[in-house]
């Protein structure tokens, strides 16, 4: 009894003279082969050529820093209670005398790690953040061998200072503009 429909009979006749050569089976191989140079191709030269990204698309976060330099966050944890994939994770300290210039306000995240195999990266953190602190941007993790490699902490996630890396600081308040505007018009 058959179970699909799928069965096919085996063609046990002896092969003709065209079937021995082999020659009409390669010409018609490379015809198709030939067929194929006019029409557009469907893949691209990566990494030299990239895709344009979604308007849509959410990549690796950045944690943003005011224009003097100080970091944004304050630890408060509402990135971490709106994230449904519990990828968030925090130490809040409390700013020192003489740290005025490190922290804007008097709660800072002393440890603040993503880990980028559980996020889901649904940019409900961004969000939940009412102090224009994480944004999410357009690259995503490279791959890597490790676990603990996409555990991504502080040093990977604020961005440069504006004093000592100003171009970097710049592209990166480019991104989270680029970020801002595509967030309202979705609204
Ligand atoms: S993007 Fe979503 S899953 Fe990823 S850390 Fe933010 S809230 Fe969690
Ligand atoms: S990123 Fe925003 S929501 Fe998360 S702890 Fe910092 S200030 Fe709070």
């Amino acid at each position: 009894m058959q179970l699909t429909n799928r069965a096919k009979q085996v063609d046990r006749r002896p092969l003709n003279f065209a079937e021995k050569i082999y020659l009409p089976a390669v010409l018609k191989g490379m015809g198709i082969t030939f067929s194929h140079i006019f029409k557009k191709k469907a893949t691209i030269k990566f990494p030299e050529e990239t895709r344009p990204f979604s308007p849509v698309f959410r990549g690796l976060h950045i944690l943003n820093r005011d224009e003097e330099g100080r970091e944004n966050c304050t630890a408060c944890g509402l990135c971490a209670v709106a994230c449904p994939a519990e990828a968030i994770t925090m130490d809040a300290a409390e700013r020192l005398p003489g740290e005025e210039h490190l922290y804007r306000e008097e709660k800072y995240a002393a440890k603040y790690e993503i880990n980028m195999l559980r996020c889901i990266f649904c940019g409900l953190c961004e969000e939940a953040c009412p102090k224009d602190a994480i944004y999410l941007t357009e690259t995503f993790a490279p791959a890597n061998y490790s676990r603990q490699s996409f555990i991504y902490g502080k040093e990977n996630m604020v961005i440069p200072h504006p004093k000592e890396n100003p171009e970097a600081f710049t592209k990166a308040k480019g991104l989270i503009d680029e970020r801002k505007a595509k967030a309202s018009q979705q609204q």
